[in-house]
């Protein structure tokens, strides 16, 4: 059997138990699964993408709001549930999310997949300057970091200086952040005179943003972190841990595939795309039998590979450039398509930019874009907004309004950041 031929019979050993058990005691997913005339497991991974229907977010929240606080998505009795966390509700209003000790384990291994294909182990130090809410975020980060015998450190409940200290001090040597604060935590270092060159911090694990796929926005982290690797990841509270960065191929993301049955489909279509193509990312978790999710449309947009087989030497499926954007924040300028990750390319190539905020607007009925620029300590900031309008014109063909705004002037984030603005 091929390596492809045993990832897709692991699967489906996964998938038969899970539509089984979802239709006796699901009633999210046995209704759902009765009215597409299912009975039984799938046969074959064919019979499961013909038949199974996909599930859109919109209905996951409308069910929580009929049977509120939970929904029905249960496969057990609520008191087998012990793990509450909840979506950060950007695209919709936020949904709540429950784990059973098992499901939670498939969490935490998914997170130990992730590290070990970073080369973490009981040696390092792990930071998570993060103030661990209800989002899945880092936790199950956390839970894997401490079964893996690392040093776990939470950097809660503190402000960014503290953080800095504490991970200093502590000789960390991974930090798990989004990409925004990891800019952010620099920039504190350098207005506190931290000397972020005296610490021991080798890995940068980011998700939360595409940022860690954009190669400009890559290097100007790994730029303003000496010493640093930056590795991205992609996950969501309501499916779980997905992805882990190729180790040979920067900008590359794997699917676990042991924990996750991925398709990639056109969206208007619905066909599956095939290899080098780019489509909507479809997900389903294998392990996560007590709030499952089947055929989830995640509305990422993704970019196959052409070879089955990685450099790497991983099947798994493997999304160039990770993800890529989300199909409903495209915007469209004067006929061209601009993804907020392309945008953020182009302006931090054109290198000195300390932060920038989109606006988007519509004037005589034509959707607009202007861009402020803050220009890093040094740099000319007319100059700069020089470069970055040439650039948009150069990769978009689009004339752009860039202007600059002084130094500190423009929002910093801790977690994702909102630097598109809709007016
Ligand atoms: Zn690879």
């Amino acid at each position: 059997m091929t390596p492809a031929k045993d990832i897709e019979a692991g699967q489906l050993c996964k998938l038969q138990p899970l539509v089984e058990a979802l239709l006796a005691s699901n009633r999210f997913y046995g209704a759902k699964l009765g009215t597409a005339g299912i009975d039984r497991g799938p046969k074959d991974l064919g019979e499961f993408r013909a038949r199974v229907p996909f599930t859109f977010k919109a209905e996951l929240i409308d069910d929580q709001s009929k049977n509120p606080p939970f929904g029905t998505n249960l496969t057990y009795a609520v008191e087998e549930y012990n793990r509450f966390h909840q979506t950060s509700g950007t695209t919709g209003s936020p949904m709540r999310w429950l784990d059973t000790p098992e499901s939670w384990n498939w969490v935490v291994g998914c997170w130990t997949r992730i590290y070990r294909s970073a080369h973490i182990g009981r040696q390092d130090r792990v930071f998570f300057p993060f103030s661990f809410g209800p989002f899945l975020g880092f936790w199950g980060a956390f839970d894997a970091a401490t079964r893996m015998g690392c040093l776990a450190i939470s950097g809660g409940g503190m402000r960014s200086t503290a953080r800095l200290r504490t991970l200093l001090d502590n000789q960390v040597t991974v930090i798990c952040i989004t990409p925004t604060y990891a800019i952010h935590l620099a920039e504190v270092a350098a207005e506190e005179n931290i000397d972020l060159q005296a610490g021991k911090v080798r890995t940068l694990i980011v998700a939360g943003e595409p940022g860690g796929s954009i190669p400009a926005t890559r290097s100007h982290i790994e730029q303003l972190w000496p010493g640093a690797q930056v590795v991205d990841h992609h996950g969501m509270t309501e499916i779980g841990p997905v992805s882990y960065e190729c180790p040979r191929r920067k900008g590359v993301l794997h699917v676990i595939e042991a924990a996750y049955f991925p398709e990639v489909i056109d969206p208007d279509t619905l066909e599956t795309v095939g290899p080098g193509g780019s489509g909507e990312l479809v997900l389903t978790n294998l392990g996560r039998v007590g709030s499952p999710i089947l055929r989830y449309r995640t509305g990422d947009t993704v970019r196959l590979a052409r070879e089955a087989r990685c450099e790497c030497g991983s099947w798994e499926m493997a999304l160039e450039g990770g993800i890529l954007g989300r199909r409903d924040d495209m915007v469209v300028v004067r006929g061209v398509n601009l993804y907020p990750s392309a945008v953020e390319q182009v302006v931090r190539s054109s290198g000195g930019v300390a932060e920038y905020r989109v606006e988007v607007y519509v004037h005589r009925s034509l959707t607009e874009l202007s861009i402020q620029i803050e220009a890093v300590t040094g740099e000319d900031a007319a100059a700069l907004s020089h470069r970055v309008t040439a650039a948009m014109h150069y990769a978009f063909g689009l004339r752009v309004a860039v202007s600059p705004v002084p130094a500190g002037t423009l929002p910093r984030f801790e977690t994702k950041s909102k630097r598109w603005n809709y007016r």
